[in-house]
């Protein structure tokens, strides 16, 4: 049996694991739940699941949770902070930890799995953006086993050869024949929105995503296409590619979650509903297949299938992100770092939809300028760097923007 903890419990991506785990009772137990600040949510998954902890983010969320969890007469012990979540993350008794904080929050206790050489589901995409190589490198020095949920990855994963699936990170994509990675993205609800017409979209337009159902911060992101930015720097540090090995197209209907091409002229798919069961199953149990209680792709039901070149002015996120990519550790992480001060400002109103790359934009080019005062060779000084860029953002607002 499978012992887990959920970093993220009360999340779609939590509410996603969870459903799996429902669908093979006898295959998992939960060891351990975390969530920021949902505590009626948090209570009813004690209540259900009946973890050893429950960790939320705050003292008085903690409290809260407490006094219902006493009440429903609940055995779970209540913990609160990042350094409880880092504990619960590295427990002897737990051996696969789904990291699905959403945002730099998840970094901590995520690295916290890792270094206790942990199995890590890995959807937590910020996390490896803000950290990248220390990441890869502390997964091999910790012995750490590091699986992709995020759909995209783990359609690539699932395209690779198993001597590729064991080794994320350090694998080497030419002698496997591949030539390149295609990164499948649909667009967001905005495809074939008139450009000039985005300055006035609202948070419900840009969190209705067509395909997926997610939470608010990645759908927005999908919306921007920054999401796709995000998972362009997460495919480059799990997959060890090459810039020229890296490719992003729009394919709108989602039944393809990415692809592989290889030397000899084979390209690799991965198809299926747009469900997130599905490559969690895949990786909670693997490499055996379990049930992720989805329903099989109809063909009949399809319609067509097409794919479009990006185009860039609809979607200047997914730009800055690629040159962020190369530009260094520094830039990636600043730009994950604006990208979630820019997004909470818009969900909040307080910000245009447009916005959210011109404050990406800004913080990316004033880090870009004083790159070389910026170091990036250990998590302090990434957390400062997120600490700097966070100000930038919050800078670029008030002046420009609010
Ligand atoms: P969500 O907003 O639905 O859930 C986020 C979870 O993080 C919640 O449980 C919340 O309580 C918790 N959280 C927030 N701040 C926290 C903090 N400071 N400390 C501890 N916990 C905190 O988001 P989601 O859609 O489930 O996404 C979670 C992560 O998974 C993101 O990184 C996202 O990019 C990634 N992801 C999501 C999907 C998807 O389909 N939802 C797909 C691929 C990747
Ligand atoms: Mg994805």
């Amino acid at each position: 049996m499978r012992k887990l903890t959920i970093l993220g419990a009360t999340g779609s991506i939590g509410d996603s694991t969870l459903n799996v785990v429902a669908e093979n009772p006898e295959q998992f137990s939960i060891v351990a739940l975390v969530a920021g600040k949902n505590v009626e949510k948090m209570q009813q998954l004690c209540h259900r699941w009946q973890p050893k902890y429950a960790v939320m983010a705050t003292a008085e969320a903690a409290q809260e949770l407490q006094v219902l969890i006493k009440q429903s007469g609940t055995r779970t012990e209540v913990l609160y902070g990042e350094q409880a979540m880092c504990q619960v993350a590295a427990l002897e008794e737990v051996d696969t930890v789904m990291a699905a904080i959403v945002g730099a929050a998840g970094l901590m206790p995520t690295m916290a799995a890792v270094k206790a050489g942990k199995r890590i589901l890995l959807a937590n995409k910020e996390a490896l953006v803000m950290s990248g190589q220390l990441f890869i490198n502390a997964v091999e020095q910790y012995g750490a086993e590091l699986l992709p949920v995020d759909s995209e990855h783990n359609a690539i994963f699932q395209c690779l050869p198993t001597d590729i699936q064991t080794r994320m990170g350090r694998c080497d994509l030419d002698s496997a024949g591949v030539s390149s990675i295609l990164l499948t993205g649909s667009g967001g609800p905005f495809r074939y929105s008139e450009i000039a017409t985005l300055d006035t979209v609202t948070p419900q337009q840009a969190i209705a995503h067509p395909n997926w159902s997610m939470g608010p911060k990645i759908s927005v992101d999908s919306a921007t296409m920054m999401n796709k930015g995000l998972e362009y720097i997460e495919a480059r540090w799990l997959f060890n590619t090459r810039r020229e090995q890296l490719q992003v197209v729009i394919h709108p209907q989602s039944v393809i979650h990415s692809m592989v091409q290889y030397r000899d002229g084979s390209v690799l798919a991965q198809m299926g509903e747009p469900e997130m069961a599905t490559p969690i199953a895949v990786t909670m149990n693997y490499p055996q297949r379990i049930s992720a209680g989805v329903k099989p792709l109809d063909f009949t039901a399809l319609s067509e299938l097409t794919f479009l070149e990006v185009d860039y002015q609809r979607y200047p996120c997914l730009k800055l992100a690629i040159d962020a990519c190369y530009e260094g550790q520094h830039a990636t992480t600043s730009l994950n770092a604006a990208n979630e001060v820019a997004v909470d400002a818009f969900l909040q109103g307080a910000i245009r939809f447009t916005d959210i790359s011109t404050v990406n934009n800004m913080v990316l080019s004033s880090v870009c300028t004083a790159n070389s005062s910026l170091h990036s060779h250990d998590l302090e000084s990434l957390l400062e760097v997120d600490t700097m860029a966070r100000r930038l953002a919050e800078q670029v607002l008030k002046e420009h923007l609010l």
